[in-house]
């Protein structure tokens, strides 16, 4: 016997061969199978009479076999099945090829339901390959698995047929007694969806097309609800840990304002608002703040920085990159010349001066402050382009990692996600966003360049050059992959070639890749920062947040290839300095699609209106990035869906409010399988 989280080796008939295969398709519970979900369905729901039968179309019929046959043609190295059947209307034959082992199972006089597409041949009608079901000696003496109705076709990559997972499924649905359901009993009458038991019933074998919305609606609720209530839950956690209180000093705060060089944009006014008020609390802060590349996330993280700093309480702010890193620990030490705060640089090639108990705000790559160093008395945390810092990691940065207080957090992102997405993957961060950029920026002239003006766009940054400027190329995008990343380097590699002998001989060309050491990539960063490249030549790996004020042109090959939210960010990569900034987007397709889709990029500077185009045109997948959900295809798909996404969420808050996690063992225990199924980094 087994039960729904019995090893998949428990069910009969499962030898070592099948077993492979069912690994390769991450089945290894009774559980999963169950879970295995068809990707399409094939409708045979008319069963029909072999006298209505129609040349081209699919049909299911029931008939009994009158004779059935094999040959073989040797010259072609080929089994032929044939077998004639009949039912009360007429005969008609059905052909298989190379199938041989198909007599041992389809016998003369046993009736079977057949589906498949009608052909016409010298002999008349017949089935050409058709799916088949046994029934017996008599018509109707098994459920039609196989063919009647919609038949769910699964992937089969591992060289399962679907017809074996039906089979499998079919035996389990119809011999597990208990099916454990996470979704509470309210949530689910509430929300009228229907049992899990049902569920799966429908969505594996399906009456109607109404059955398999109904299935999949509930499956992809209760995946979703799952990933809320984690969030909920991790947030609650942290909620129920202790942080040391900053009270905010206004006047301070206000001189700090009006020494700047701008105005704060009404966006960062209230985002710093809402990070003073949440490191006024005693329990640690857990906040994002989302803003477009340009947008000004630093001056509002320095904001906190200086309140905090003021106020002998540690400030620690990790970059991703050594350039990053030093790139804002110059910002910093502009911004905060006039006063007195100890600013330092802690990177692999660059060692603090002093202790780090007489540092105010250390800057940082987050690797190495996490390895070595001890704070004295760590209050915030400033992360910088990575979205998440778990609670473990921020009390290990502390001297003594068992004093109850924990550091603040504020996370920073340049990547605008859509609203509905940004419930689901930050549902355990409280949201910042700065929706517009400070005043006076210059627009980006941003066009999509059609093969005939190539030469034209290369002069026209032969001439940005002559002017002093700098530019950047980037490569198409390529599947992600081993052997992707080397062609992507092979690409990046020939285009280097090209523009370095054919086009642009006389200037310096930089080429940035995912194969290149993190020390080499730096390199090469630098020596473009610095000038001594004219253009650079890069992989899709181009830092994010890297200041090249300089750099007035951004060229994408192969834009068609990108998401809108990834080309806004690399247009977000010129255009910070005075300089009038270009962005050329050439497609290698002229697809109207692929037009109509640019014309939205040079028609928008919106990062949020962007990602709301995108998840609608590409769906929800790229918004993870590096990110593992965890999540099923199915729930992955539907977090397109608006109104399903809000529906859970208030379905969430409906439990909350009228009950917790602890009175529910099964979702308790699906929590704590699914915190080792996410990957957040
Ligand atoms: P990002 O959000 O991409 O990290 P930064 O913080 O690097 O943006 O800011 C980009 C540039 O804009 C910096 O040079 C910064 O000094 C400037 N800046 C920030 N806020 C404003 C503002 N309100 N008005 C004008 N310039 C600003
Ligand atoms: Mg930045």
């Amino acid at each position: 016997m087994f039960d729904y989280s019995s090893p998949i080796k428990d069910l009969s008939g499962i030898g070592p061969k099948v077993l492979e295969k069912l690994t390769k398709l991450k089945i290894k519970k009774v559980s999963d199978l169950l879970l295995h979900l068809p990707f399409r369905y094939e409708d045979f729901s008319q069963i029909k009479n072999i006298a209505d039968l129609i040349i081209g179309e699919k049909a299911t019929i029931t008939a009994k076999i009158l004779n059935i046959g094999q040959k073989r043609i040797w010259k072609r190295n080929m089994t032929i099945t044939e077998a004639l059947l009949e039912d009360e209307t007429a005969p008609i034959m059905s052909v298989w090829f190379n199938q041989p082992y198909l007599t041992n199972t389809l016998k003369k006089g046993l009736w079977v339901n057949i589906s498949g597409k009608i052909s016409m041949g010298k002999r008349g009608l017949y089935f050409s390959n058709p799916a088949f079901e046994v029934l017996g000696e008599e018509p109707y003496d098994k459920e039609m698995l196989h063919t009647a109705g919609l038949i769910a076709i699964y992937p089969e990559t591992a060289g399962l047929t679907s017809r074996y997972l039906r089979l499998k499924i079919k035996t389990i649905l119809d011999n597990l007694i208990n099916i454990p359901d996470f979704l509470p009993n309210f949530i689910a009458k509430e929300f009228s969806l229907i049992a899990l038991r049902q569920a799966l019933q429908k969505i594996h074998f399906p009456k109607n097309k109404e059955e398999i919305e109904e299935a999949q609606k509930r499956l992809a609720f209760q995946d979703i609800f799952l990933l809320q209530i984690y969030s909920r839950n991790e947030k609650e956690k942290i909620k129920s840990k202790l942080a040391q209180p900053i009270p905010t000093n206004l006047p301070l705060i206000k001189k700090f304002i009006t020494s700047l060089p701008f105005q704060l944009t009404n966006s960062q006014k209230l985002a710093s608002w809402q990070i003073l008020k949440d490191i006024e609390k005693p329990t640690p802060m857990n906040r994002i703040l989302v803003g477009d590349v340009g947008s000004g996330k630093t001056v509002v993280a320095a904001i906190a920085a200086l309140n905090t700093a003021t106020q002998k309480q540690q400030v620690a702010f990790l970059a991703p990159t050594e350039i990053l890193a030093s790139q804002h620990f110059k910002t910093l030490s502009n911004l905060f010349k006039n006063w007195p705060i100890k600013i330092g640089l802690l990177t692999a090639s660059h060692k603090l001066k002093s202790g780090l108990d007489k540092i105010d705000i250390a800057v940082g790559t987050h690797a190495l402050i996490q390895k070595n160093v001890k704070f004295k008395n760590l209050a915030l945390v400033v992360v910088d382009e990575q979205h998440r810092f778990g609670v473990d990691q921020r009390a290990s940065l502390l001297k003594d990692p068992k004093h109850s207080a924990i550091p603040h957090l504020l996370s920073m992102s340049a990547t605008p996600i859509p609203r509905t997405l940004a419930l689901t993957i930050y549902g355990d961060l409280d949201l910042s966003l700065l929706k517009e950029l400070p005043k006076g920026r210059k627009k980006i002239i941003t066009k999509a360049v059609s093969p005939t003006n190539r030469g034209k766009a290369y002069q026209f940054i032969e001439n940005q050059i002559k002017l002093g400027r700098q530019a950047f190329v980037i490569c198409p995008l390529i599947e992600e992959s081993e052997a992707a990343i080397m062609s992507e380097v092979k690409n990046a590699t020939a285009e280097y070639e090209k523009l370095s002998k054919d086009i642009f001989p006389h200037l310096k060309i930089g080429l940035l890749h995912g194969r290149l050491k993190a020390q080499e990539k730096e390199k090469v960063m630098l020596d473009f920062k610095n000038k001594k490249t004219d253009v650079l030549v890069s992989t899709s790996v181009v830092e994010v947040g890297v200041d090249i004020p300089n750099a007035s042109v951004m060229m994408i090959e192969g834009a068609d290839r990108f998401g809108l939210s990834q080309l806004h960010q690399f247009r977000g990569r010129v255009g910070r300095a005075e300089h009038q900034s270009y962005c050329f987007l050439f497609t290698e397709t002229s697809s109207k699609n692929s037009a109509e889709r640019l014309k939205i990029l040079v028609e928008s500077e919106d990062g949020f209106k962007l990602a709301e185009k995108d998840l609608e045109i590409r769906g929800p997948g790229q918004f993870f990035g590096s990110v593992q959900s965890g999540l099923p295809d199915l729930a992955m798909a539907s977090l397109k869906d608006a109104s399903l996404i809000e529906e859970v969420q208030q379905a969430v808050n409906l439990f909350f409010q009228k009950d917790k996690i602890a009175n529910h063992p099964i979702l308790l225990e699906r929590l704590s399988e699914f915190k080792e199924d996410i990957h957040w980094e």
